[in-house]
């Protein structure tokens, strides 16, 4: 069912596990983290970005294909639609299409305008039962064409952030977006660590997930992360396991050219690297 992440995130941080953010670019995108959750028995969070929202023909596409699909799949997990790094007008745009979640990313606007643009958005949200992320402190790498420089965010803006009433909270502690540079330095805890001290019960977000090694996933969850989000692995496996397909030659065998056929193993390799991560986050049979 479609629902706020404000349940799922509050009951992940008091259990001390996080719940999955997995981006969605298409029909079988959605299809694989939807009946991926309902196997596992886990709540999940689709995260769309503006573009990836773009490229699906609009929010209000991606919204109604989603509760059709939840329907019609008859996935009962809790599932939050949510918007990733939206911008002001993406967020109002996503309340309006039948989000159940957004994200507004201020982080790249002065602390001030960042906190008056997202207690707007928090009333705004909230009037309608929809949950909201904020942004304290760019993520580094690359999403949707803006580059982050990847700071470290200030646990006293963190916590002002916070107050405004958001249900989760964003705070750049060294992640990038994409795959993570060979001499990364790694994540600061000491940033999370301060962070959660001064939030609180607010669950807080990791943003690119991919590559981030599994002992450092599940110290940061100790120290208050309840949502991670895992973008680009599902993009690699995808790629992979398609490129072999082809290699092999099994495209032109028989029927392989059926879009049904071509697309299957990239669809059971996204399902492989969703089941991963939901064991390594510690959400399965928390539905
Ligand atoms: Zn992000």
């Amino acid at each position: 069912m479609l629902v706020s992440a404000k349940e799922m995130l509050d009951k992940a941080k008091a259990g001390h596990y996080a719940v999955g953010q997995f981006n969605i670019n298409n029909l079988e995108w959605t299809k694989a983290v939807l009946k991926t959750a309902q196997e596992l028995n886990s709540p999940v969070i689709l995260g769309v970005s503006e573009g990836a929202g773009k490229y699906m023909c609009g929010f209000k596409t991606v919204a109604d294909m989603v509760k059709a699909m939840i329907e019609s799949l008859n996935i009962t997990v809790p599932v939050a639609l949510h918007l990733d790094h939206g911008t002001y007008d993406g967020a109002k745009a996503c309340i309006e299409a039948g989000f159940s979640s957004i994200m507004f990313d201020g982080s790249h606007y002065s602390i001030d305008e960042n906190i008056e643009k997202t207690r707007e958005l928090v009333a705004t949200s909230h009037a309608k039962g929809i949950s909201i992320e904020a942004e304290v402190g760019s993520i580094g790498g690359e999403e949707d064409g803006v580059v982050g420089m990847g700071e470290v965010a200030d646990p006293d803006e963190c916590k002002m952030i916070a107050d405004l009433g958001v249900d989760m909270l964003a705070a750049g502690i060294g992640n990038i977006h994409g795959k993570y540079p060979e001499n990364w330095p790694g994540l600061r805890f000491d940033a999370l660590d301060a962070i959660q001290q001064k939030t609180g019960a607010m669950p807080l977000v990791l943003h690119g997930g991919t590559g981030i090694p599994a002992d450092m996933i599940k110290k940061a969850i100790s120290l208050g992360v309840s949502k991670i989000n895992v973008n680009t692995e599902c993009q690699l496996s995808f790629a992979a396991a398609t490129r072999k397909y082809i290699e092999e030659g099994k495209d032109l065998q028989g029927k392989g050219f059926d879009p049904r056929k071509l697309l299957a193993p990239g669809f059971d390799a996204i399902c492989a690297t969703i089941k991963e991560k939901m064991e390594l986050f510690g959400s399965v049979d928390k539905a």
